[in-house]
């Protein structure tokens, strides 16, 4: 067994890839130190009338201390080193960064989510390489790749705020999105903005000074593209009369209840033979398919319903996203 000179060393060397300027030393001992406690305390120079487990926390801490320069913290270390000497392991984990940013999607026919694999449903097989997803490209997947290298992390959660259609674009300077980037080798990044794949492009972002609360409500203007056989152009006009600062009552299907958003403006744009354009600006939360469709009647009300004529998102431009922003009052979103 080695002394804990030898010890911190070994884990100097562990730690050097890390960026971190607290730590916190936990260990883990096999039986037999315990036992021969006192053997151990000889063999690892340890004095003192603690328990032997604290007393070589402490001391290993102090080691590494000197050989670092960084904080002890056992409250929010950056750096958690757990040392198992039942399997003479020493382990690594940083704790979590949290990043904000901004994403714009300029092509079309791209998802916002990774899709869970169909042959496994995610459990994980060879035609998804045993990642549980499809090999489609994804705004998940583009910004996950960005990060892992920015932060050399393996693990990336986002948290959306709001979602897209798979055909819409997000313009401007795009939608907002939280990550959580699991024990990263690096904590500091700078950020420019970066053009991705697929037309994806990472407009801003920023690291957070600590875990982001998420379900604060949003504001959305989005360009609406829908077909209906409409030929009088008044008919259209009661939308935007009947829609303005409106509020809408709508069905969620995974928890059984209703809640409502609400409908600030909307303006015709445009009337091409079937096709028209309308400018909409809403509380996020409402499908924007099901307000012009009408479908299941889970949007209360809808244009279907007010029209009293078939309508339906243009397939092919269904909708595109000009801002999302976070509501002033950082509202909480009723569910
Ligand atoms: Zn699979």
């Amino acid at each position: 067994m080695e002394n804990l000179s030898k010890l911190a060393k070994r884990i100097m060397i562990k730690t050097e890839k890390f960026e971190y300027s607290s730590f916190m030393v936990g260990t883990i001992l096999d039986s037999e130190i315990i036992e021969r406690e006192d053997v151990v305390r000889s063999e690892f120079k340890v004095k003192g009338g603690e328990p032997i487990k604290s007393e070589i926390t402490k001391e290993l801490s102090k080691i590494i201390r000197r050989k670092n320069g960084k904080v002890i913290s056992l409250n929010k270390p950056e750096l958690n080193i757990l040392v198992n000497t039942l399997f003479d392991e020493i382990e690594l984990s940083s704790r979590s960064v949290f990043v904000k940013g901004m994403y714009v999607k300029n092509k079309r026919g791209i998802n916002q989510k990774k899709q869970r694999c169909k042959q496994c449903k995610s459990e994980g097989c060879k035609n998804c390489n045993f990642s549980g997803f499809m090999k489609l490209p994804s705004v998940e997947n583009e910004i996950q790749k960005y990060l892992k290298k920015k932060f050399n992390a393996n693990e990336i959660k986002i948290s959306w705020i709001g979602s897209e259609d798979q055909n819409s674009l997000v313009r401007y300077k795009g939608r907002p999105f939280f990550a959580e980037i699991s024990s990263p080798m690096k904590r500091k990044a700078l950020f420019r903005e970066k053009k991705m794949n697929h037309g994806i492009i990472i407009k801003s972002a920023e690291i957070l000074r600590k875990r982001p609360t998420i379900d604060h409500g949003f504001i959305m203007k989005a360009k609406v593209n829908f077909e209906s056989n409409i030929k009088d152009e008044k008919r259209i006009k009661k939308i935007e009369k009947y829609f303005n600062d409106r509020d809408i009552s709508i069905y969620s299907m995974n928890k059984r209840k209703y809640f409502t958003r609400k409908i600030i403006s909307i303006r015709m744009k445009k009337k091409e033979g079937n096709r028209i354009t309308v400018e909409l600006v809403c509380e996020g939360g409402i499908n924007i398919k099901k307000l012009v469709s009408g479908e299941n009647e889970q949007v209360e009300p809808n244009f279907r319903k007010i029209l009293r004529i078939k309508c339906s998102v243009d397939k092919e431009k269904p909708f595109d996203i000009h801002y999302v922003k976070f509501q002033e009052s950082e509202k909480k979103l009723k569910t």
